[in-house]
């Protein structure tokens, strides 16, 4: 085995010599923040740790059937008197876990998001990794635990998703290899992938069609706009955390070179950006105060005005038009 990047040692050396440890992720967890705390949670049980997850909001519907995922405590404020670190996992800054009160702890923190803000005792960046969940099973190795069958399905969802279906630039040997060992549990990767994507209701594919019905084209069909009302949540039944993956369906189309996706919250207006390609909506989201990767990124709009808007689909304009090296066409 390669040697071990001197935070990993550090990490595995808190883990294994502490007892309790409380594991968090960003608020609205997704599939890889979700695998990566419940696959890390799992190699720390086997260990004979104390292991909490808390999280600021529950995992979505979709992703009910991740073993364990039960074990996950839904908070926003820490009661907590005693841990010996407190694991952050998939997360750029510590406010992003939206629970208070983590900060006192030794904080580590364990991320593949460009602009994390390392704030954490001990950092572990990676921002060549698909997915955090690749950082993880690095770290399940360092601690010596077994990858179970259950373990192997949190890293397999954490992977796929964030990757976009094995889509995205970041995918590399090293992927394949923790997917080779992931099947080599005996876990069904069909399997898992139909309970990802085979698996919603009927109102979420009513709605869809409603967003893509609805879709304006922008910069000569360079951007895709997809508006989500709050009637179309009522007409469809959808709750808003159904809506995973929608925001990637225009990208099939040869001439869509970016999505936005805006949401209308009672915080103002939630946008995801995806582009194709060296496109960089992560600079757009940051120029927000948003983040992500450079094809998937988000923000919050708190200026819900028509003047916002056209600002905002300008900003993704350039950064298309920069990243094609040609500028819009008139
Ligand atoms: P989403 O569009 O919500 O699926 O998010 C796409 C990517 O951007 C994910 O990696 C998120 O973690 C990240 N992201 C979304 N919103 C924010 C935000 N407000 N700040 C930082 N990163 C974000
Ligand atoms: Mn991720």
């Amino acid at each position: 085995m390669s040697e071990l990047a001197p935070e990993v040692a550090q990490i595995r050396d808190l883990l294994t010599t502490g007892q309790r440890f409380l594991l968090s992720s960003h608020a609205r967890p997704d599939g890889d923040s979700l695998g990566s705390q419940l696959a890390l949670g799992e190699a720390l049980d086997q260990l004979g740790k104390e292991v909490r997850i808390v999280n600021a909001d529950p995992a979505p519907d979709l992703y009910r059937f991740l073993p364990n995922v039960s074990r996950i405590e839904v908070s926003t404020s820490l009661e907590l008197t005693e841990a010996d670190g407190i694991v952050v996992l998939e997360c750029g800054t510590l406010a992003r876990t939206g629970v208070e009160g983590l900060a006192p702890y030794t904080v580590v923190n364990i991320d593949h998001h460009a602009g994390n803000t390392m704030f954490g005792a001990i950092n572990w960046h990676d921002a060549s990794a698909c997915a955090c969940a690749e950082l993880v099973c690095e770290l399940i190795d360092a601690l010596g635990a077994e990858l179970t069958p259950s373990m192997a399905t949190h890293l397999y969802v954490a992977i796929l998703t964030d990757t976009g279906s094995f889509r995205h630039a970041n995918i590399t040997e090293r992927t394949f290899e923790i997917c080779r060992r992931i099947a080599a549990t005996g876990v069904e990767p069909a399997a898992i992938a139909a309970q990802v994507y085979n698996n919603g209701s009927l109102g979420r594919l009513r709605l869809t069609g409603m967003l893509l019905d609805r879709m304006e084209l922008e910069d000569d069909h360079r951007i895709a706009v997809l508006t989500l009302r709050d009637e179309m949540l009522h007409a469809s039944g959808c709750a808003d955390d159904d809506l995973e993956g929608i925001v990637n369906l225009p990208l099939a189309v040869r001439d869509v070179r970016a999505v936005v996706f805006l949401k209308h919250t009672t915080d103002g207006i939630r946008v995801s950006l995806r582009s194709k390609d060296t496109i960089d909506v992560r600079a757009v989201a940051v120029e927000y105060g948003g983040g992500g990767h450079r094809n998937a990124a988000g923000l919050t709009l708190t200026d819900t005005t028509a003047e916002a808007r056209a600002a905002l689909l300008g900003q993704v304009g350039a950064a298309v038009a920069n990243a094609d090296g040609a500028p819009p066409s008139d």
